[in-house]
Order: C-alpha cells, then sequence, then structure tokens
C-alpha cells in the first residue's frame, strides 16, 4: 500500500494528498505533519515502512469539507485520492486514483466558495518585448479572458483581475518571481502555483483554445495573433483540467480584453474609494456593499464585475441606463414597478451558473438539481413579465428560454425531495426506471415478508413474543426472549446472544436476506448508473443554460441598480461628448448612509463643475472640513456613471474619461518597506506619467510627508505639471494656503473652499464647497474640537501667534509657480543613437557581438 501511496504522491509533489482509506483520508510524513500543524488535529505512527516509523493523520471522509475549506483558505492546494476498485477484487491494495485537485484558484465545490464572489484562477508568461500574456477563468464560470499587458503593467492588472491563484512558469527569472511575489502583498494574497514551461508554448494554446471553443481560428473571437496570452492560455487550460480531472466543456466564451477599453481604475484608486474594501481591509461599509443588493450571488459577481471593469465606450452603460429606466416605469394597468416585482420572483434563485458548471463538471448535487428545476420554472415566468422596450431587457427575455426537454428530464429523473448525495440512494424518481421500481418493490415488500413470517413463527413455535427483525449491522433475525428459550425449535440457529435475549436465524430467512440486501445493492447501483445517464443528457444543455444564468445575473444586477436608484434618490446621468464633468447636487453615497444610520445630519450636497475651461480646483479649508468626501464623490459619481448605474445627485454631464486615478494619504506601507514620503512619491509620479487629458485625479494633501518647503515646492510643481501638461480634471486638495495663489497665474485653475464658520471659540463645519480660497486654516480649533488639553491649545495658540508676525516680516518674495528655465536637451550622442537603433529580441548572439565591437568603435 505504502508503494501505491509513494508513486501517486510523485505525481502530486507541491500538494497536500487525501489518500482514502475506508472512511478516513489519511496524509502521511511531511504532509502529515503539515496537515497536523494546519488542521490542529493528532499525528500519529503506525508500523513501519523502510525501516522508518510511518507518521500519519486523517481526517473522516464525511467531514472532508470543512478541513478542506480551512486548508484551501491558507492558500494550500490538496488532490483527493479515492478507492476506485472493488475492496478485495485483486490482491495487493484497491485500485485508488486521484479525482481531482483542489486549489485556491479552482474551486467548484458550494461548500467551499463565497456566493457574492468569484474565485479566479490567472495565469501569466512573461513573454517576448516586455509583454506578458494573461488567461483567466473561473472554473464555475463561462468566460475564459485573454489580455497582454506590458511588464510594467503587471500589477495593476493583476490587482484588478483579484485572482485566488496565479500560475507561472517554471522557468520566469528571478526577478519577474519577485515582482508576482511582492503584488501578493497587496490587498487581496494570491497562492502563486508554479508550472514546468513546457505548458506555456503559444501554439499549444491556440490549438487548445480553438478545440474548446470549437472554431478553425481565433479570428471570431478576435484573438488571433496574442501569442503571449495563448502560452498562458495553454498552462491555464492545462492546470485547470489537471484539477478537475476533466475538460472544462463549458467554457464557451473568449473576451479579450485588450490595454484602453476599460476607465482606468489603479489599485490605489480601488482602495482608496473603498470600492469593495475599506481601507481597513473590511468588506463594508464601501461602494459594493452599498450597491450591492442583489437577491442571488450570480448577480451580486456580475455587479462586482461591473463596477471594477468600467469601459470607455459608454454604449453598455448606456443600455444599462436604458434598462433601468424601463425597470422603473410602471406598465399600463399596474402600478407595481416592474424592478421591485421582479426582486420578488429573483429571490431564492438557484445559482444556475455554478451549477451549469458542475453539471459540465460532473460533480453536480442532486439537490441542486432540483433547485436547477425551479430556477427554469421561475424563468419561464419571468420572461413574460420583462418590460419589452429595452433593448438588453430584450435580449435577457430571449435567454430565458429554457432549454427544451431539460426541465422535463430533470422532473422524471430526480425525486422532489432526494438525499444529499447519490451515494446514499433515494435519488432517482419512482416511475422513471422501471428496474430500479422493481428492486425498490423487493427492498420496500420486506416489511410486510416479516410480518408475515412472525405471524407464521410464532404459530409453529407457540412463542408468542417471538418477533422478525431487522438491523443494518446484523441483518435480519429472529429474537426470543430467554424464558421461551426452550421452545426454539431445531432449524433456528443463533447469531447473536444479548442479556435477556437471543437472536436467530432460519435457511428461509436467510434467503430473503440475501435477496432484500442484493436488491438494495442493485437498486444502488442502478442509481448511480441512471445519475449519469441524466449527467450525460444534461450535457447537452449546459451551453443553454450558462446564458441562461448569465440572463439572470444581469437581470438581478440591474434590478438592484434601479432599487438602489429609487431608495437612494440617485438620477440617471447623461453623456456628451466634450471634455466636462458637471454634476449638481452631489453626494458622497457611502458618508450619507453612515450619516443617515447615525442620524448624524443631513448630508450637504455639492456641485461640481469642470470643463476645458475649469480644468483644476485647488480645495483649501480646515481638516474635517470635507474636502476628502467631496472629491471622492466625484470620482464615485464618475464611476458610478460610466457603469451606467444611476448618480447620488440632482443631475450629471459626463464627457469622456480614460482613468481615474488617486493620490491620497495612507498608511505606511510596510510590507514593502516604503516610507509614507516615498510612496507619496511614487504613486504621483505614476499619476503624472499615467493621466492625460481625459483623466480625473485626486490629489489629498500631497507633500504633507516632508518638510514644509520641500513639500510645498513640490506639490506646487506637481499642480504645474497636472495643470500645463497632462491637462487632467483635478482636484487639488491642499493645506499649502500658498497655493491658493495658484489659480492667479494659471488660466484653467480656480480657488474653492470648503466653508467653516466660528462660533466663539469653537468651530462649525457647514460642507459646503464655496468659490474661493478658506480665509483660514483652523488647526487650533479642530485640535480643540479633538479634546487637546486646553494648555496645549492655548500654548499653540501663542507660538501660532509670534510665528504670524514673524513671516509678515521676513516673507521673501519667492515665485512659486513660475516655470523653471527651459534647459536645451543635449544632442544624442553617436552611440547613443546607436544603441537606441537596436533590437536586442531580433538578434542572434553573434549580431550581438558584432554591434557591442562596432558600439566600442563609435565610442
Ligand atoms: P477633510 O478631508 O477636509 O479633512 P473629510 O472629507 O474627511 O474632511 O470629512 C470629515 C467628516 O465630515 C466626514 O467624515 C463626514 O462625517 C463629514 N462630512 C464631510 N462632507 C460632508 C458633507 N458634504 N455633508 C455632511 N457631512 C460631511
Amino acid at each position: 500500500m505504502m508503494a501505491q501511496y509513494l508513486r501517486l504522491k510523485a505525481d502530486h509533489p507541491d500538494t497536500l494528498l487525501f489518500y482514502r482509506m475506508g472512511d478516513f483520508y489519511e496524509l502521511f510524513w511531511a504532509d502529515a505533519e503539515k496537515a497536523a500543524r494546519l488542521l490542529d488535529i493528532t499525528l500519529t505512527q503506525r508500523g513501519q515502512s523502510a525501516g522508518q516509523p510511518v507518521v500519519m493523520c486523517g481526517v473522516p471522509f464525511h467531514a472532508v469539507d470543512t478541513y478542506l475549506a480551512r486548508l484551501i483558505k491558507l492558500g494550500e492546494s490538496v488532490a483527493i485520492c479515492e478507492q476506485v476498485g472493488e475492496v478485495g477484487a485483486s490482491k495487493g491494495p484497491v485500485e485508488r486514483k486521484v479525482m481531482r485537485v483542489v486549489t485556491p484558484g479552482t474551486l467548484t465545490d458550494s461548500e467551499l466558495l463565497n456566493d457574492r464572489s468569484e474565485s479566479l484562477l490567472l495565469s501569466v508568461h512573461a513573454g517576448t518585448r516586455n509583454f506578458v500574456g494573461l488567461a483567466w477563468l473561473s472554473v464555475t464560470g463561462a468566460d475564459l479572458h485573454l489580455a497582454e499587458c506590458p511588464a510594467d503593467a503587471l500589477e495593476a492588472w493583476i490587482g484588478r483581475i483579484a485572482p485566488s491563484e496565479v500560475l507561472y512558469s517554471a522557468e520566469v527569472t528571478p526577478a519577474f518571481e519577485n515582482r508576482l511575489k511582492a503584488a501578493r502583498s497587496g490587498t487581496a494574497p494570491f497562492t502563486l502555483s508554479i508550472r514546468p514551461a513546457w505548458q506555456f508554448d503559444g501554439g499549444l494554446g491556440e490549438r487548445k483554445l480553438s478545440e474548446q471553443l470549437a472554431s478553425v481560428s481565433l479570428a471570431a473571437w478576435n484573438a488571433e495573433g496574442l501569442t503571449n496570452a495563448h502560452a498562458a492560455a495553454s498552462a491555464l487550460l492545462g492546470y485547470a483540467e489537471h484539477t478537475q480531472g476533466r475538460a472544462l466543456t463549458h467554457l464557451q466564451k473568449l473576451v479579450v480584453e485588450r490595454d484602453g477599453e476599460l476607465i482606468e481604475l489603479p489599485p490605489t484608486t480601488r482602495r482608496n474609494l473603498e470600492l469593495v474594501q475599506t481601507l481597513r481591509g473590511e468588506d463594508s461599509p464601501t461602494m459594493f456593499s452599498l450597491l450591492d443588493t442583489c437577491m442571488t450571488g450570480m448577480g451580486s459577481r456580475m455587479l462586482k464585475r461591473w463596477l471594477l471593469a468600467p469601459r470607455r465606450d459608454r454604449s453598455e452603460a448606456q443600455a444599462r441606463l436604458e434598462a433601468i429606466a424601463a425597470l422603473q416605469t410602471t406598465t399600463a394597468g399596474s402600478t407595481a414597478l416592474p424592478w421591485r416585482t421582479l426582486r420578488e420572483q429573483l429571490k431564492n434563485t438557484s445559482d444556475v451558473e455554478r451549477i451549469a458548471a458542475r453539471i459540465a463538471l460532473r460533480q453536480v448535487r442532486p439537490r441542486e438539481l432540483v433547485a436547477l428545476r425551479l430556477a427554469l420554472a421561475k424563468t419561464e415566468q419571468l420572461a413574460p413579465a420583462l418590460p419589452a422596450f429595452a433593448a438588453l431587457l430584450a435580449g435577457i427575455s430571449n435567454d430565458f428560454a429554457a432549454p427544451p426537454g431539460c426541465a422535463e428530464s430533470l422532473v422524471s429523473a430526480i425525486k422532489p425531495d432526494p438525499s444529499a448525495l447519490v451515494r446514499d440512494g433515494g435519488v432517482i424518481a419512482t416511475g422513471h426506471d422501471a428496474d430500479l421500481d422493481e428492486l425498490r418493490a423487493i427492498s420496500d415488500n420486506c416489511d410486510d415478508f416479516l410480518l408475515q413470517l412472525e405471524v407464521a413463527e410464532r404459530e409453529r413455535t407457540g412463542i408468542t413474543n417471538l418477533r422478525v427483525q431487522f438491523n443494518r449491522v446484523h441483518g435480519f433475525y429472529i429474537e426470543v426472549t430467554q424464558s421461551m428459550l426452550s421452545k426454539v425449535p431445531d432449524n433456528y440457529r443463533r447469531r447473536q446472544t444479548l442479556k435477556n435475549a437471543e437472536r436467530f436465524i432460519t435457511p428461509e430467512l436467510k434467503a430473503f436476506e440475501d435477496k432484500a440486501l442484493s436488491a438494495q445493492d442493485r437498486a444502488l447501483a442502478r442509481e448511480k448508473f441512471l445519475y449519469e445517464q441524466l449527467l450525460d443528457a444534461l450535457q447537452a444543455h449546459v451551453p443553454a443554460l450558462t446564458r441562461l444564468a448569465g440572463a439572470l445575473a444581469t437581470l438581478d444586477a440591474l434590478c438592484a441598480l434601479a432599487e438602489r436608484s429609487h431608495t437612494l434618490n440617485w438620477r440617471a446621468p447623461t453623456f456628451v461628448a466634450h471634455p466636462c464633468i458637471e454634476i449638481t447636487g452631489g453626494r458622497h453615497p457611502v458618508v450619507e448612509a453612515r450619516l443617515a444610520e447615525k442620524s448624524a445630519g443631513n448630508f450637504i450636497a455639492n456641485d461640481t463643475k469642470m470643463g476645458p475651461q475649469q480644468r483644476m480646483q485647488v480645495i483649501t479649508g480646515p481638516n474635517m472640513g470635507g474636502k476628502s468626501t467631496y472629491m471622492r464623490q466625484v470620482a464615485i459619481i464618475v464611476l458610478l456613471a460610466s457603469i451606467g448605474s444611476h448618480v447620488p445627485a440632482t443631475a450629471c454631464r459626463l464627457g469622456p474619461i480614460d482613468a481615474i486615478h488617486t493620490r491620497i494619504g495612507a498608511a505606511d506601507d510596510l510590507a514593502n518597506a516604503q516610507s509614507t514620503f516615498m510612496l507619496e512619491m511614487t504613486e504621483a509620479a505614476q499619476i503624472l506619467h499615467g493621466a492625460s487629458a481625459q483623466s480625473l485625479v485626486l490629489m489629498d494633501e500631497i507633500g504633507r510627508g516632508t518638510s514644509t518647503f520641500d513639500g510645498l515646492a513640490l506639490a506646487a510643481g506637481i499642480a504645474a505639471q497636472l495643470h500645463d501638461r497632462t491637462k487632467a480634471f483635478t482636484l487639488f486638495a491642499t493645506h499649502y494656503f500658498e497655493l491658493t495663489e495658484f489659480p492667479a497665474t494659471h488660466h484653467a485653475a480656480v480657488n474653492m473652499h470648503v466653508s467653516a464658520t466660528e462660533s466663539g471659540r469653537d468651530i462649525v463645519f457647514l460642507h459646503e464647497m464655496q468659490p474661493g480660497p478658506a480665509s483660514k486654516s483652523y488647526g487650533i480649533q479642530v485640535a480643540r474640537l479633538a479634546g487637546m488639553p486646553a494648555a496645549v491649545v492655548n500654548h499653540a495658540r501663542q507660538a501660532l501667534e509670534a510665528l504670524e508676525a514673524q513671516q509678515t516680516q521676513t516673507r521673501a518674495q519667492v515665485d512659486l509657480f513660475a516655470p523653471p528655465p527651459e534647459v536645451e536637451a543635449p544632442m544624442a550622442s553617436a552611440v547613443e543613437s546607436a544603441l537606441a537603433s537596436l533590437d536586442p529580441d531580433a538578434m542572434s548572439p553573434r549580431e550581438a557581438l558584432e554591434a557591442l565591437y562596432t558600439l566600442q568603435k563609435l565610442n
């Protein structure tokens, strides 16, 4: 047996091997030690193998899901090895096989998956010319995604995809591996899995993709020529198949994502706007937790995808807005809002998307099939209830067409209330199969037979309290109490002795037992066979079921947006072609909700008007005045509009947007050993490089991390760059009062401030955005409000007066915003020009050597 174990283990060296032995999954040696530590279970030693004691631990098979869940959460992978042969069928140990490998990125069990979020598997291939190929999928989803990105954008892509597991080749450079490890220390850590280099093969990937999609070329999917992405896909599909033990036939759609199609939301933006996680790493309150009132997990997952991947092209957003409008319009003769009725019906709909995938993977459980049947019945009712005049809803209604015959075969095959597992029997409906019914009849007739036998034997033996019974351990028996033993006839053979009674068996009862038990076994085997047959038949319906699931998810997400708009009093945005961000009465939805929850007063709405003539707002005002809230609310409104949601404002007009960049103070990034200031400058630099005239940029308190003069000078330089060169829509909050002079010399910038008034020595925040610079910074008042001891406040007040007096005397006349003298760019030297014209990727080693000699001569 140990030899068999070691053979299986050799195929899964980096994975914990759960080796089935009867009612337990056992782990041995290093696996056992690791599992015992991680799961806090007892390690034992038994026997010897090759002179060493066998260290082992085990988990009971019926509780395996809980243990799996814990291990997966810790980033481990587990290979599940089952007994597949008949016990005692051949010499040596029973045949065993690894049936599937459970890894963090390839989860299929509903017990292990989170309803409302996806578990994604991403494969990355460090390709040629500094490009990285990406391919990703959810094993329980229907889409396969491909992309190619410049190497330096890899972290941003990984951040956006948020995978649970990332595959990479065993032959990547250490630098590349380090970057992957660094990306892992972000907010959502993932497991890294190394795969053999040969699996990352462009040609193989292209073939596998064509096979998967059953099409001769990838042209139909606009996915030709992406060699790097194909290489990533080759390893991705290989690994997914390896873990599931079969091909993923349910993946039918290929989505190629290209740089420039999405509105860029860098990881900093997702974090600062608290889209799916708070700054503290919690799930709520976030933009998504506020938005997600979906009735199904499918809907939630869809909505999250929308929120994190807004498109630059507005057609999709426009279609959603049109659908939301339709869902909010009552139809003639009815007062009910369509979204409200639909949401009622969507309630408790099962996760058709995952069920369809589990059918394809042949892992679906009987009760899921019952749930699927109910969902099919529901969609049939839903289709006519959809308002027909929005194109998106009409499409959904089409996709609701249940695959013909699918519901019928489910009704005919599965009992309305089946057992949880096929192995327990009681799954296939009566009347579905004559053989099964007959086998079941034999065991069902047991009771009658036993009663008849009991009557007959009592009469024959004169033992009036004789009983004929059955239990699972001992089978059938005739029980006679101690006092009656003398009357027991000769043909009774003793089976078991109890305290007050003896149990017997007769040849007649034994014959019946054999027949009944074998009927039961055969019925169970027949049920398993029929279940497999049903799965075969269902395979043909998987594509239609997947489409139906997509339609349900979209409808659910749209209804949630309609509900949010209604409940939170949001309005539809309009899109225009000219550059502008115009918001009337804008609110920050999460802050507003928090104020409402705490009954802490009303949220003060503010307007925003930005266009080519007014691209930058320099925002000043006291701390706690509402600067950050205002800036974030503008970004959130722009994002919500871009996904086709209504927005927390009375009106919103939006020109084209290509990115939302944010630089907002955060805690030190200790994991990456970067100081606050270094981080601040890195992020600011990234924005200056990445932003364009169609980007929205939020800069909160830039320069705070260093000395006053340094910080002020840098802030001035950054503001000038954003205004003069980048020309992005910029909200620039600052505590450097000197920067309020910036708009005087920069025509597209204006001063804005958050209002506050003094009442006695206290400060009252009005949270209104007003034109012009703030008159005072109120730092000392805020400190007082925060409970600073009076002595400190008084001390500070005196010190401030002294400082202000000194500054008026010595204020140097420095023009902060004067452009620096143009430095003439030095001419490139001959060596530099020659070097720039080389293409190292296209050179043979010999050509490279020659080029080196030529360069040396030029010098
Ligand atoms: P700042 O960035 O100026 O220091 P914040 O934007 O962090 O200030 O706001 C501080 C607090 O003021 C918020 O937590 C919120 O409770 C409140 N607040 C901000 N803006 C508004 C508003 N428009 N209406 C009502 N309360 C607001």
